[in-house]
């Protein structure tokens, strides 16, 4: 076995250069505290970008991981498995929803939900109801199918020509979504109930609503992109919950699987006609040792307790990062929902989120950013308090160092 000692550096002579990492490499954590290599300890904010829900070596995790472990990892779609289906179940039985398909990542399940919307339309209305109306600004993953549906040009560029039939609607505007929506050609309305990767910009409960009745209006699937408000995240098991509407087709990813790799596409039993046998599929979507880790997220997240704890600690991370940004004049919002905050930088700091995701990490606490001008927290769903008034501390001398005062 390869034991070489490794290094930051190595990351640029071995790695495809898509990603600029930080200067630390975290190799353990426990809760919402990671150590580096040199054994530096560090308050984890970032959550892994909304995944670690359940913080790093959560024993209930480590316990469910063990014991599928020892009985079977991988059987493929020729075999249904024992973890899939209890946790099909169990969606099932905590949403709206009455099918699930797994894949593995959040773009995987987005492009099960835009190819579904696109076969719903063609199998009950014709070929030519095939437009999805999305939103600017809104982030649905890096494939190419999902890049052209988000609203972000950038993350297309140089990579087109790109699947077409999309249109971008101005989030939280209805009437730009009346104006590119008809009954003959538009498929579905896709959209993030908070735009996390687009600045944590929560959408306005008449939005949705409006979304709701112009998708009904129009026989269109209503598509929720929850994979980073999913699993919890917003102190509801999905954030459609806290709006009261309910999508057709709603996609969970990241905090679904607590740092395992599993994503799930929840829709109706009629939508979900549509993807019969062989119109679809995933080699490991619906792994047993993946299932089974998401289940026990999914037991345990979906508790009262936690659920009611997630809006405990985001009042008090809340509160915490307004001082902070009011006595340092940094921020001029806090908004999201539940542990899916985003502080948004004062005129003053405009595009400079990065510098304060450095500034953390040099004190002891990883934050993260969303766009140049948000700094976005995203902790484990059951961080201690203690943990987060320790980050709170660091967090507030990164702000000190950075600003000079
Ligand atoms: C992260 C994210 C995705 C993409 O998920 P991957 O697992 O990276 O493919 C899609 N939609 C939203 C809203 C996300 O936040």
């Amino acid at each position: 076995m390869n034991k070489d000692p490794v290094s930051r550096e190595l990351f640029d002579e071995v790695m495809v250069p898509n990603y600029a990492p930080g200067n630390i490499i975290p190799v353990r954590g426990e809760g919402s505290r990671v150590w580096d290599q040199d054994g530096r300890e560090f308050v984890d904010l970032q959550g892994g970008i909304a995944v670690t829900s359940l913080g790093h070596a959560h024993p209930g995790l480590l316990g469910a991981l063990y014991e599928q472990s020892e009985k079977i990892w991988h059987l493929s779609n020729v075999m249904t498995n024992e973890p899939a289906l209890r946790l099909a179940k169990t969606l099932c039985d905590l949403t709206f929803a009455e099918r699930v398909f797994f894949a593995n990542s959040g773009a995987e399940a987005n492009e099960a939900a835009f190819k579904l919307a696109r076969r719903y339309a063609w199998d009950n209305t014709g070929a030519e109801k095939n437009e999805i109306i999305s939103f600017t600004n809104s982030f649905h993953g890096r494939t190419l199918f999902t890049v052209a549906v988000g609203g972000q040009p950038k993350y297309l560029e140089g990579f087109e020509p790109a699947p077409g039939g999309i249109h971008h609607a101005e989030f939280n505007n209805l009437e730009s979504v009346k104006a590119l929506i008809s009954k003959e050609k538009t498929c579905a309305v896709v959209v993030e109930p908070i735009q996390g990767e687009g600045g944590v910009l929560p959408a306005d409960k008449d939005f949705l609503q409006g979304l709701r009745e112009l998708c009904d209006e129009h026989d269109a699937l209503l598509v929720f992109d929850e994979v980073q408000t999913g699993a919890g995240r917003t102190g509801h098991l999905y954030a459609y919950e806290m709006y009261g509407v309910t999508p057709d087709i709603l996609t969970s990813a990241k905090g679904l699987g607590g740092g395992f790799p599993i994503a799930a596409m929840l829709t109706t039993e009629k939508v979900a006609a549509s993807l019969s046998v062989g119109t679809h599929g995933s080699t490991y979507g619906g792994n047993a040792l993946a299932c089974a880790v998401a289940q026990k997220v999914v037991d345990t997240v979906s508790q009262p307790e936690v659920l009611k704890g997630v809006k405990a600690h985001s009042d008090m991370l809340r509160k915490g990062m307004m001082d902070i940004g009011e006595r340092y004049g940094v921020f001029r919002e806090v908004r999201g929902a539940g542990l899916l905050l985003g502080c948004v930088l004062t005129e003053e700091w405009k595009g400079r989120a990065k510098d304060f995701v450095a500034a953390g990490l040099d004190e002891g606490v990883m934050v993260l950013v969303a766009g140049g001008d948000v700094v976005r927290l995203a902790p484990s769903l059951i961080i201690p308090e203690t943990d987060i008034e320790e980050a709170l501390a660091r967090f507030e001398r990164a702000v000190a160092t950075l600003t000079g005062l």
